[in-house]
């Protein structure tokens, strides 16, 4: 993805863009100084020529988050910070897909190239089955699960760097990412291995998570309708009890249209 790309570039010159320090340092810490600018620079940078300022990402963070936009580093916003979260942007040119990338076809295949050893493998291929599901309830989309050979969907648990550009980051903070619909990498979702995978409310959620990452494999960005499983921070469901919010059906039948009788 060359937004993924981009953000590499954009750290070259970012030095000049640091955040002012706030006058009362005894409130944010310099170490939760650098993890906002971190956080800011990962979540809401657009592309390479994004010349946005600390506080004007700051805003942007608040506006989405629909908190008092103040373009200034309090507790609450620390707070959201910290709250572990999926791993891509939540800026507007890329949460939309630029272009609306969706698969051409309805029959779309995956494959689980590895399993964590967080559960048993049966209970991974249940909550991956599961949370295909989710999508192709309210959709014409299919999918079958393949074992060998390519897949449109390629699902891994990796843990740090792991080839993509776009390392992950130990236990907490970034759990998974996944790419917008296309060829190679496109379509295909990592999940951190450094972090506890279950099928219960305990650590995460991996159906739940799967189901987020899944929506982007699909070409869903971020919603910033905190019921929606399109909200970026991960959000801790009674599994029996989930729905998907109706404008997460509103996003993925604006891609594919409704579920055909
Ligand atoms: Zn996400
Ligand atoms: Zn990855």
């Amino acid at each position: 993805m060359m937004q993924l790309h981009c953000l590499v570039l954009f750290s070259l010159c970012y030095g000049a863009l640091a955040m002012p320090r706030p006058q009362n340092n005894g409130v944010i810490s310099s170490t939760d100084q650098d993890f906002a600018e971190e956080y800011l620079k990962k979540f809401y940078t657009s592309n390479a020529r994004d010349r946005t300022s600390m506080t004007e990402k700051l805003e942007m963070m608040q506006r989405f988050f629909r908190m008092k936009v103040t373009g200034k580093l309090d507790k609450d916003t620390m707070n959201i910070m910290k709250a572990p979260r999926c791993g891509m942007p939540d800026v507007a040119e890329f949460t939309t897909f630029q272009g609306r990338p969706r698969w051409q076809k309805t029959s779309i295949t995956y494959r689980i190239l590895n399993y964590t050893p967080d559960l048993p493998s049966s209970v991974v291929d249940d909550s991956i089955q599961k949370a295909l599901n989710v999508w192709s309830q309210v959709t014409p989309l299919r999918f079958t699960k393949v074992n060998s050979g390519d897949a449109d969907i390629l699902i891994q648990f990796r843990a740090r760097t792991h080839g993509d550009s776009n390392p992950f980051d130990g236990q907490s903070g970034v759990l998974a990412h996944a790419y917008a619909p296309g060829n190679g990498i496109g379509g295909d979702a990592h999940f951190d291995e450094d972090e506890r995978w279950t099928n219960t409310r305990a650590g995460f959620n991996l159906f739940l998570v799967a189901a987020h990452e899944f929506g982007h494999s699909l070409g869903l960005g971020h919603s910033d309708d905190r019921r929606a499983l399109m909200f970026p921070t991960y959000q801790s469901v009674e599994v029996n009890n989930f729905r998907l919010s109706q404008d997460d059906i509103n996003g993925i039948q604006s891609l594919y249209g409704r579920r055909r009788k």
